[in-house]
């Protein structure tokens, strides 16, 4: 059978414009993209003949020698398709897809099969950071472990790197034809050639260092920016700092989850600090100005006199950065009042004197809400 026109192919017009020209085979390759269709021979071959027609339809110089002679006009030097292979064709989604690119969790991940080249595994760390760090946002020096493209091969596999000659099963090409008679008549089919994974090259001895992987494990220290304002749980993703896959292709992404350091003296409530602060008895009566940590350092704040315990203080914009935005928690301090547990013989007859004092008998007013209601209060 003859091959199809490659306007046919895409079901565009000849004078298609090149955005319909995208559009239509952006269609084609998600219908026929192999992960949607696993195992389905014919459809990884539209889909290759959709990608051949696009790379000819969408290259100015190709379209025009392909509109003027055919198909007969795009064998022969530089002028042909050179890919079929599909991680030619995988590499094209690029600019196919953009940022929304439907195989996004395909690149993401590692892919089976013979088409497993295209991106290396990624690397999984955790991150501890302090209140601190979290606060004010930091950057982080951090040793890895990644497979990296083997220096004495050059990532090939093969001895020095030039120990390769060129696959005798597909002639260098990376593709092997079928012919398979059909009702229909003759069908030639190209498939990525099984004996080079479609690199075109044969390693006839292996590398001594990677033993022919083309990667070896190495250890760097990769700089990491943290935002302010990170949780725990959170994840942190650089691309291209993960695995290189071996046989050559992009690196997998490093992902980075956050651990928090519990803080002793400062606790988070998501955006905002926590802080516990106990004043004595007398303090309490008779007011004080007292000094309480925070994230940005020490603040002295006063204490009114005739402080309830449980009354909660807030320091407006103490607390953390919200992650990539402006807003910033506060401090609420929670105030208790400490009961002395132990008393001098002094300090027991003084007291004991006050017992049946009317000052001293709880008189809660509208002014001393639940600590129900100032939690309400200050949460919402
Ligand atoms: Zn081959
Ligand atoms: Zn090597």
């Amino acid at each position: 059978m003859a091959k199809r026109d490659y306007y046919e192919v895409l079901g565009v017009s000849r004078n298609a414009d090149a955005e319909e020209i995208k559009k239509a085979y952006r269609k084609l390759a998600i219908k026929y993209h192999p992960d949607k269709n696993p195992g389905d021979a014919s459809a990884e071959e539209k889909f290759k003949e959709a990608a051949e027609a696009y790379d000819v339809l969408s290259n100015p110089e190709k379209k025009q020698r392909y509109d003027q002679y055919g198909h007969a006009g795009m064998s022969g030097s530089g002028g042909g398709y050179s890919g079929g292979n599909m991680e030619d064709i995988f590499s094209n989604f690029g600019d196919i897809f953009g940022e929304d690119s439907p195989f996004g969790s395909f690149f993401g991940g590692q892919r089976g099969g013979g088409r497993g080249r295209r991106k290396g595994s990624n690397l999984r760390i955790k991150l501890k950071l302090t209140l601190e760090e979290i606060a004010n946002g930091t950057e982080k020096k951090i040793k890895v472990k990644r497979q990296m493209s083997c220096d004495a091969c050059k990532g090939n596999g093969s001895k020095n790197g030039n120990a390769v000659k060129t696959c005798g099963t597909c002639n260098g090409t990376g593709q092997v034809r079928k012919v398979v008679d059909t009702m229909l008549g003759r069908m030639v089919s190209t498939t990525t050639c099984g004996v080079c994974q479609g690199s075109g090259s044969v390693i006839t001895e292996k590398c001594t260092v990677c033993f022919g992987a083309g990667v070896t494990e190495k250890e760097e220290i990769i700089p990491v920016k943290i935002p302010a304002g990170v949780a725990e749980g959170m994840q942190l993703s650089m691309s291209g700092k993960g695995n290189y896959p071996p046989g050559g292709g992009v690196a997998g992404d490093l992902l980075i989850q956050i651990e928090e350091v519990e803080d002793t003296v400062l606790k988070r409530d998501g955006n905002n600090i926590v802080y516990d602060l106990y004043i004595s008895f007398t303090d309490a009566v008779f007011g004080t100005t007292i000094e309480v940590p925070t994230i940005e350092g020490k603040v002295k704040i006063k204490i009114e006199a005739g402080t309830q315990s449980g009354k909660i203080l807030r320091l407006k914009g103490k607390g953390i950065r919200e992650v990539n935005g402006y807003e910033k928690g506060d401090q609420l301090i929670y105030v208790n009042v400490w009961t002395p547990t132990q008393l001098s013989k002094e300090e027991r007859e003084a007291l004991l004197r006050f017992t049946d004092s009317e000052n001293f008998k709880p008189k809660p007013g509208k002014n001393e809400k639940s600590f129900f209601d100032k939690m309400k209060e200050f949460l919402s």
